[in-house]
């Protein structure tokens, strides 16, 4: 059986613009969101299922209802710099079903990071072997976790995340990796800066092409982002992200990697095509020159 992997919108989310695009340094960055007044468009919130003939594995379990009531929140940001959509239907849960999928079918959950527009869902995925980043799942968990705008306390009774265990293989520009399939063709990677302990996944779809998806979370919020090297506006550390950033351009460069973020308005049309970042080798290709939006990538693009 080819690998699968196919897309669900778990709702949609709305930030402000200096969250997508962060604007000066250090800790003013991570104020400018709460100081700008313009909101982003709607984005979506994607999960993604990977059917593999060892199993069906889910990245990310999405946007829960519990998000509609993020007004009442203690937390500043989730109480005013964050806006969220969500129909019943578009939780998770639903959402496999409708596939034919029974939850408890799951294989594996892998999350790319413990934020609340990623692990909204995990209460229908209760009881399905989880993992996160050990250093994400101690910064989400707890008090400290909560005071971070983490929302440790809606994870289901369960819950028992188990710690990713990275080895020291390399793959490709990336120093350690977590084999999740035994044949290898889904990994885990580390691709810290928007959350330290973020991860990203891997699939080799096996096809002539020799296609590679990356599952990317919250490592950009946009493919051209990634491509333009700029770090978010939540990234505690600019430098990191944009280690990460450079790192996955690099791989994109060296072969076919279909790139998709969570929120990119469009990740699941790259995915229906399979549609590289670079349509040629060596970051060459037309696409990127048709965009509207290319500042920063002639310096990206000049390794
Ligand atoms: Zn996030």
């Amino acid at each position: 059986m080819a690998t699968q992997v196919h897309a669900i919108q778990t709702g949609s989310v709305r930030v402000k613009t200096a969250q997508l695009r962060g604007r000066g340094r250090g800790m003013a960055r991570q104020l400018a969101i709460f100081t700008d007044p313009q909101w982003s468009e709607w984005l979506p919130t994607y999960a993604f299922v990977i059917g593999h003939e060892e199993g069906i594995f889910v990245v990310d379990a999405g946007q829960g209802l519990h998000l509609l009531r993020h007004r009442q929140s203690i937390h500043p940001y989730l109480r005013w710099e964050v806006d969220f959509r969500l129909d019943p239907e578009e939780e998770i849960g639903p959402r496999l079903r409708n596939m034919g999928i029974a939850p408890r079918a799951v294989r594996q959950v892998l999350l790319t990071h413990l934020h609340v527009d990623h692990d909204g869902g995990l209460n229908q995925l209760a009881g399905v072997q989880t993992l996160a980043t050990s250093h994400e799942i101690k910064a989400a968990g707890g008090w400290s976790g909560q005071l971070r705008g983490y929302l440790p306390h809606r994870w289901p009774g369960s819950f028992e995340p188990r710690p990713i265990p990275f080895e020291s293989e390399r793959f490709g520009p990336f120093t350690s990796s977590y084999r999740v399939t035994r044949a290898g063709d889904v990994v885990l990677v580390p691709t810290p800066g928007h959350t330290p302990g973020h991860a990203s996944v891997l699939v080799e779809m096996g096809d002539a092409d020799k296609t590679l998806v990356m599952l990317a979370g919250d490592a950009s919020y946009t493919e051209q982002l990634m491509i333009d090297g700029l770090a978010d506006g939540v990234s505690p550390v600019e430098s990191v992200t944009i280690a990460t950033l450079r790192k996955i351009r690099d791989l994109a460069v060296s072969r076919r990697l279909v790139y998709l973020p969570t929120h990119d308005p469009k990740s699941a049309e790259r995915l229906g095509k399979l549609q590289p970042v670079f349509t040629e080798p060596h970051g060459g290709g037309s696409k990127k020159a048709e965009s509207p939006d290319t500042v920063g990538r002639i310096s990206a693009q000049s390794h």
